[in-house]
């Protein structure tokens, strides 16, 4: 798994509650926390209670972490994951399973909430050095709060998802006809 496959875990634990997410909260039970981390191997098992609880706190603190990028306060968002990496430190070890190369697996220790955490917070400070903290945004789709990192060329990204981007090409398309109407 690469860093940027982890920093995505970070955007997709913040999008658990966006009411753009359908279905409601998915960190309100064990089996929407099951559903989160299913594909991901060094995560979807041993979850207690005790991970659902954390990964909630940890949510909230993430998603500050967005809003202070979004808001152009670099060095508070800088402190906010500076926490977080000092919490939930990472445990690098080399690992050749399933027959494969060897390569580093970079959270091998803790409950699923500190592997979480940890790969989360390391994964989108590598990513904030490279890409630069205006490529993490919060959908500007009211009332939508979900967050994205942009990675696209043009750098114009300001929805967390295709339904988003829909819902407010739709929303504009309707305050133009009002105007042309009135
Ligand atoms: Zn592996
Ligand atoms: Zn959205």
């Amino acid at each position: 798994m690469d860093l940027s496959s982890y920093a995505e875990l970070a955007v997709r634990l913040v999008n658990t509650d966006s009411l753009g997410h359908e279905g409601g909260d998915m960190l309100g039970t064990l089996d929407g926390l099951r559903a989160l981390v299913a594909d991901r191997e060094h995560l979807n098992h041993g979850i207690t209670r005790a991970d659902l609880e954390a990964l909630r706190q940890i949510r909230e603190e993430l998603r500050s972490f967005f809003v202070s990028c979004s808001q152009g306060s670099g060095a508070e968002a800088a402190a906010r994951l500076n926490e977080l990496l000092i919490q939930y430190p990472v445990h690098p070890q080399l690992s050749g399973h399933d027959g494969q190369p060897w390569h580093v697996h970079y959270t091998e220790s803790g409950s699923v909430s500190d592997k979480y955490a940890a790969g989360a917070a390391m994964g989108l400070a590598v990513r904030l050095a490279d890409l630069g903290m205006e490529r993490f945004g919060v959908c500007q789709a009211a009332p939508c709060q979900g967050v994205f990192i942009d990675t696209s060329a043009a750098r114009t990204r300001r929805y967390c998802s295709d339904r988003c981007t829909n819902r407010a090409n739709v929303t504009a398309f309707r305050a133009r006809k009002r105007g042309e109407e009135a």
